[in-house]
């Protein structure tokens, strides 16, 4: 089997018409899947999420794999994670959002190898010409620099603190990380500025930094949110197959909260019909556990994301695609997605009211919530000068 370029108006994602009801769609995934130029064959994507790469929404041509007769018995190898580093000139990304809760935000790394099938970032793949399927957990942009650029920002004269969101985007404790410390290193610096950090993760790495992170939260510097989308470790492993299991997650909110570290849990995103009946169960475990405060994420499908959870769904559970996306478009207001801030996170109509009732009524039941941590700011102290360790990077 060879690749070879051909127009990318002939993409089967790009060139879908703008508006399907929930069946035709289905039956246009369940095509693709059929289709040996499409999609990618078991043995190539084992352990990865994503079951498509379909090429970048950039790329005027359309890669596709054919059989060119001289290796019809080679089966291909496993696809291996590629790092490349990526030199930015700064680190701190803003953001003017109304509806999260930080204006701020940094990305140790692009691409997450945890490989979520539903991850909303993996769109954002196509601004370095790569697909969001198996492209987005495969090839992963690394910043080392990250630590170095930061302390530089935050030494800047006019800077203001505020709290930065680290793992909003990819997450920073994805397996690459344990050889690039990146987050270690800006935990470091943060930790010396007294500058407040809000982490998002799904792995349990983040215990490594426990040292750092116990001492940023005995100051209100540092709260960690563990995501959790399901206790069932069969569901986890064909929807986030890099990621810690369900019970390495909630021994990691244990871990965290023994050590003072405040821990939110996330129930996100909720897919409806595969982990919607979890949501009662995921809270009381992770209550048990230690976290004290939880949000929940409706499942968000920007851009070509919507095909890629079809194609997932067309693998995995074939049976559930027309379900998922009926549901899913009953609180979208008819579409796969709606974007506007104030309802992409949750949803509108009975289904999604039905979802936020149970979340609530749960997570007062179960006592979390009750008061929202505010970090603390007016302990900052910009950086003096650089520490000489971090030229290592
Ligand atoms: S861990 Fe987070 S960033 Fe990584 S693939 Fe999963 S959802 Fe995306």
């Amino acid at each position: 089997m060879t690749v070879r370029a051909k127009d990318s108006a002939r993409d089967p994602v790009r060139s879908r018409p703008a508006t399907r009801s929930p069946i035709e769609a289905a039956e246009a995934a369940r095509r693709r899947m059929d289709d040996p130029a499409y999609r990618v064959e078991a043995d190539q994507r084992r352990g990865r999420g994503a079951v498509s790469n379909p090429t970048g929404r950039y790329e005027p041509a359309q890669r596709e794999t054919f059989d060119d007769g001289w290796d019809l018995e080679v089966d291909l190898p496993p696809l291996p994670t590629e790092v490349i580093i990526e030199k930015p000139r700064t680190v701190i990304t803003r953001n003017d959002s109304p509806d999260i809760g930080y204006d701020r935000s940094i990305n140790p790394y692009r691409g997450c190898e945890h490989g979520c099938s539903y991850c909303f970032a993996r769109p954002t793949h196509a601004y370095q010409g790569l697909s969001s399927g198996l492209d987005f957990e495969t090839k992963i942009f690394a910043k080392p620099s990250a630590p170095e650029l930061l302390e530089k920002e935050l030494r800047a004269a006019n800077y203001q603190p505020g709290t930065i969101a680290i793992g909003s985007n990819t997450d920073p404790y994805q397996p690459v990380e344990r050889r690039f410390r990146i987050m270690r290193g800006i935990l470091e610096v943060l930790n010396q500025a007294n500058h407040p950090v809000g982490i998002v993760t799904k792995s349990a790495l983040v215990t490594r930094d426990i040292d750092i992170l116990a001492q940023m939260a005995d100051k209100q510097l540092a709260k960690v949110a563990i995501s959790i989308t399901t206790l069932d470790p069969k569901l986890a492993r064909k929807m986030e197959p890099r990621a810690a299991s369900p019970a390495k997650r909630l021994e990691t909110v244990r871990k965290l909260t023994e050590n003072g570290i405040p821990v939110t849990v996330l129930v996100a995103p909720i897919i409806p019909a595969i982990n919607d009946h979890e949501i009662e169960a995921i809270l009381k475990a992770s209550a048990e556990a230690g976290a004290t405060e939880a949000g929940y994420v409706l499942l968000r499908l920007p851009h070509d994301l919507k095909e890629l959870v079809r194609d997932w769904l067309a693998e995995h559970y074939p049976d559930k695609l027309n379900h998922v996306f009926s549901l899913l478009q009953e609180a979208r207001g008819g579409k796969d997605y709606d974007a506007q801030w104030g309802v992409r996170q949750t949803g509108i109509g009975p289904y999604a009211w039905m979802l936020g009732r149970r979340f609530e009524t749960t997570a007062e039941r179960l006592g979390l919530n009750k008061r929202s941590l505010k970090l603390r700011t007016d302990l900052f102290r910009p950086p003096a000068k650089e520490t000489g360790q971090l030229s290592l990077f």
